[in-house]
């Protein structure tokens, strides 16, 4: 068992042929949840799961599994997504699942006998294209609420409840994916790094030690409107200017009192928008993060202050409203040392890291010890077509998720 191996070739041949759906025009993937092109990668998820004589099983969010039976029901899961966002990259996600997939396959193919049965894991819609990120994991831990769903609207304005069919699926469906859940007791999920941390390091494999938390807040700063020629700047309420006084200010609080949090502004629309009106209304997305739960908390109130203070100062209104949250979570360190001893045992080299980005593994964590397996990305890009990786790596990663399975559903 312990020298058994990935069918690399085979893992290969699986990444090209997904990479192959969602193809487009600007050369990247646009996979969104429940698209032509993520339909299409389910057929073909669902065809090499049967293929390799897993048992199919889709839940009520749309959830994939392939599941390999062991003595005991009890779970030992690996997997990660296959939705993509737009124009984005063959990697992110699409990495895990077939890895995972490829893991059962060679389990079967060698007729182990483990006491705990294994599945294959795709989460829909991790990427949050639908109504905020990991839609499949929370449906799956049961963490969705009824009221939300059913006025929930998409990113491009659609009404969840209109989307959910195409996939026939539903809002009462989705909210019983929790209820239909088997008892997982570990969960595993390979995936890139999506930064620059391991390249610099030149180490092969990252084991994660936390995933950060999130806030993602739409705001807006409220002032007002006039003309560009005849109003003197000391009588002006512009928005822009309150929220790039703002932008810089709060940059400069985090970076001194809370290093190692982020705070990005990425979205800015300003009305009416034109070149000769003061901007009266600047709408921005506000997304802080930190891989510490208190932390995140104070540094969220203190900037919310700020932005209130800032406001007040220049004689606007400040508003706001919570999109999305997600705790920080820190990988339990069993877990973390089984995977450290697994590549001492295989010789690879690894380096011990937090992920600034969001995963399935950290919503899983609310029901069962999670790990993640990360892969250096090339020049750290990601979520766009020139996301790349070193097949190499991804051979020692699966290699490693490989006996990871084996030894937690050996218990
Ligand atoms: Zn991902």
């Amino acid at each position: 068992m312990k020298d058994l191996k990935v069918n690399f070739e085979r893992l290969i041949k699986d990444l090209e042929e997904l990479g192959k759906i969602g193809q487009d025009q600007r050369g990247g993937i646009s996979r969104p949840s429940f698209s032509l092109p993520d339909l299409e990668a389910r057929k073909w998820l669902k065809a090499r799961i049967e293929e390799a004589g897993l048992i199919y099983r889709q839940d009520g969010a749309g959830n994939i599994f392939g599941r390999l039976s062991g003595k005991s029901s009890q779970v030992v899961m690996a997997g990660s997504h296959i939705d993509t966002v737009i124009n984005g990259g063959r990697y992110d996600g699409s990495v895990g699942v077939l890895a995972a997939l490829e893991c059962l396959r060679r389990i079967k193919e060698e007729n182990l006998s483990l006491n705990k049965t294994l599945e294959v894991a795709s989460f829909t819609d991790e990427e949050g294209n639908l109504v905020g990120d990991f839609l499949g994991s929370r449906a799956f831990t049961g963490q969705l609420q009824k009221e939300k769903l059913k006025n929930a609207r998409t990113q491009f304005g659609h009404p969840l409840e209109e989307i959910l069919p195409k996939a026939g699926l539903s809002v009462e469906s989705l909210l019983r994916a929790s209820v239909d859940r088997p008892e997982v007791v570990a969960y595993l999920e390979l995936h890139i790094e999506q930064g620059p941390v391991l390249e610099e390091e030149s180490v092969p494999i990252g084991l994660v030690s936390s995933i950060a938390g999130k806030r993602y807040y739409q705001a807006t700063f409220v002032g007002k409107a006039g003309h560009a020629g005849t109003t003197p700047l000391e009588l002006r309420q512009d928005a822009f200017l309150t929220l790039a006084d703002f932008a810089v200010r709060s940059t400069q609080l985090v970076a001194r009192k809370y290093y190692g949090n982020t705070i990005t502004i990425g979205r800015v629309v300003l009305k009416p928008g034109s070149f000769s009106i003061i901007p009266g209304e600047a709408d921005f997305t506000l997304d802080l993060r930190s891989q510490d739960s208190h932390s995140l908390k104070v540094m969220e109130e203190e900037i919310l202050a700020l932005a209130s203070e800032v406001s007040s100062t220049r004689g606007l209104s400040f508003y706001r409203q919570l999109v999305d949250s997600t705790e920080p979570v820190v990988i339990p360190s069993p877990m973390l040392e089984r995977l450290k001893s697994l590549c001492q045992k295989l010789s690879y080299d690894y380096f011990i890291l937090p992920s600034g980005a969001g995963h399935d593994a950290q919503i899983l964590a609310s029901i069962c010890p999670v790990g993640m397996i990360f892969i250096p990305s090339i020049d750290g890009l990601s979520h766009t077509p020139e996301e790349a990786i070193h097949l190499e790596d991804l051979e020692k990663a699966a290699n490693l998720l490989l006996q990871a399975l084996i030894s937690l559903a050996s218990e």
